[in-house]
């Protein structure tokens, strides 16, 4: 079994603690690795190691820094199936899947190799008589980034390829479930040519949390997350006197109105609701059938959902892999019972799914569940697994009220034929990211991703130009250049323009 170590100041060391974290493979329920977990200490060397090495980096041109970026895209590019591999082994995905994840995240990476445009500042000339008014952008100085379990690698490239590019330097601490993929990004940075220290990872849990968001030396903080913590991050951090993005949990509803084209919506909603096991802050966890829609659709849902091959991540014929962990696992299958239990009717059960060869992995199968209220736990809890709970509603302003009286606001979907429905759904709905017949409408990386209520703490989406504005800050100079002659202009009025 081999021990994942962190990497600061561009090589790898073991810390100083001896607590240790178990990386399990959940295709097989055995352990594969151990992660070691960082004291306060640690995540003082590797800020201390983002410190010094932010001396040269944020001096570092343009056109050094764009170099860096595009070796650092090529060789990530060259290695996509290495590190789908990575992720399947230690999240469970699918290889398609990871490889998906790789590539969103590529897009980033892409975004922030145009970084001399994007830090273009502006300038007037003539603002004033003899004066010249101008604006540029500085990096801001040690970021850290936070990240969840279910993209080991897009989520953490949200924020630093961004991040580095703005001239910052970079501490992140990855989920201790799947650390792996973020070693294995720190080898190509440093191939890529990025200087020591500009990059680093620490690998550990609330210890290593509570030191970043304590650290004097950080100056900004990106966490993507669940709720609770995401929260709890944004109030930390705020009161240390940090920036800071907290991207937090989600339910996504897709409407579906009678109108739509019910079989393409009923293959995307499935395809949505259990593509990575459900384990997706996007994914379609509450379907909500509008007026006569509901039967057809269940009917065509129940069917796909029962078609779906549920096996080992690295299996080709797989479609979807296991949960991450056995007491995820438990919990999903708890949640459905509760379900049961308050009187949903469970219409495809995916409890006690064994897979043949893999019967101690963390397999849950497709769950789809009908007649849903608002008040049961289905509804009210981030399931976070394959279980797609369907409310039925009379009509769109229902609906749209529906998804504004729940308190998440990251993303959701509408399937219609009518531009008029889905016009009303796109003014109408207080939510961040919105799919028309679309359903998992994640922004491409020139855009920025971030979700509404207790989706996101803090003011700024990641990547996109929200990401370049978060990693830096601005510096607006008034110039003027005098001829000795004016030097007898200086007055104590306010100065207004002439
Ligand atoms: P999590 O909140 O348990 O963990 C996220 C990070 O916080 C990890 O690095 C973890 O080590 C750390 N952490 C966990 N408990 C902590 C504590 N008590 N104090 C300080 N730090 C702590 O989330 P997860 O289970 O890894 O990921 C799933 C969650 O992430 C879901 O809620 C999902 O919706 C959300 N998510 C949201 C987005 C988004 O864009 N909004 C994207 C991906 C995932």
């Amino acid at each position: 079994m081999s021990t994942i170590e962190h990497w600061i100041g561009g090589s790898f060391t073991s810390g100083s603690e001896n607590r240790r974290g178990a990386v399990f493979n959940p295709a097989t329920g055995e352990q594969q690795h151990e992660v070691v977990l960082a004291s306060a200490e640690d995540v003082d060397a590797a800020v201390t190691a983002a410190q010094a090495a932010f001396v040269e980096w944020s001096q570092a041109s343009l056109s050094k820094r764009t170099k860096i970026l595009f070796n650092f895209r090529e060789l990530v590019n060259s290695r996509v199936s290495d590190l789908a591999e990575i992720i399947s082994d230690e999240h469970g995905k699918v290889l398609s899947d990871a490889a998906g994840e790789v590539q969103r995240g590529l897009e980033v990476i892409e975004f922030a190799c145009g970084i001399p445009t994007l830090l273009q500042g502006s300038y007037s000339d003539q603002a004033s008589t003899g004066v010249d008014v101008f604006s540029f952008r500085e990096p801001v100085g040690v970021c850290a980034g936070i990240t969840p379990f279910n993209f080991p690698a897009m989520v953490p490239m949200w924020m630093y390829p961004v991040a580095i590019a703005c001239g910052n330097t970079f501490v992140l601490k990855p989920s201790e479930r799947d650390p792996s993929a973020s070693n294995f990004i720190a080898r190509l940075w440093a191939e890529a040519g990025l200087p020591d220290g500009v990059f680093n990872v620490v690998h550990g849990d609330k210890v290593a949390v509570d030191a970043i968001l304590q650290h004097p030396g950080v100056a900004a903080v990106s966490f993507v997350g669940s709720t609770p913590i995401a929260r709890y991050i944004h109030q930390q951090a705020s009161a240390t006197g940090k920036r800071v993005q907290a991207l937090g949990g989600a339910k996504n509803h897709a409407i579906v109105l009678p109108d739509a084209d019910l079989d393409y919506a009923a293959g995307h909603l499935t395809a949505a609701a259990f593509g990575s096991a459900g384990e997706r802050c996007m994914a379609i966890s509450a379907a909500v059938a509008v007026g006569g829609a509901g039967d057809a659709l269940m009917d065509l849902v129940v069917r796909k959902a029962l078609s779906v091959s549920v096996g080992p991540g690295r299996d080709p014929a797989s479609e979807m892999g296991p949960v991450v962990t056995a007491a995820a696992k438990e919990r999903i299958e708890s949640l459905i019972g509760a379900g049961e239990a308050q009187g949903a009717k469970v219409l495809v059960d995916g409890r006690g799914l064994t897979v043949p060869g893999h019967e101690n992995g963390f397999f849950v199968g497709p769950t789809v569940i009908d007649q849903v209220t608002p008040s049961m736990d289905v509804y009210t809890e981030e399931i976070f697994g394959p279980v797609l709970s369907t409310v039925r509603v009379d009509d769109v302003d229902s609906a749209i009220d529906l998804i504004n009286s729940n308190p998440y606001g990251n993303g959701t979907a509408i399937f219609t034929s009518s531009g008029e429905a889905a016009r009303r759904f796109q003014r109408g709905v207080k939510v961040g990211m919105i799919g028309i017949n679309v359903p998992i409408p994640v922004p491409m990386a020139y855009y920025s991703f971030g979700g509404w209520k207790d989706s996101l703490f803090g003011d700024k989406h990641v990547h996109g130009p929200e990401g370049v504005s978060f990693y830096t800050r601005a510096k607006v100079v008034t110039s003027r250049w005098p001829h000795i002659s004016h030097a007898s202009e200086a007055s104590f009025h306010f100065p207004t323009a002439s």
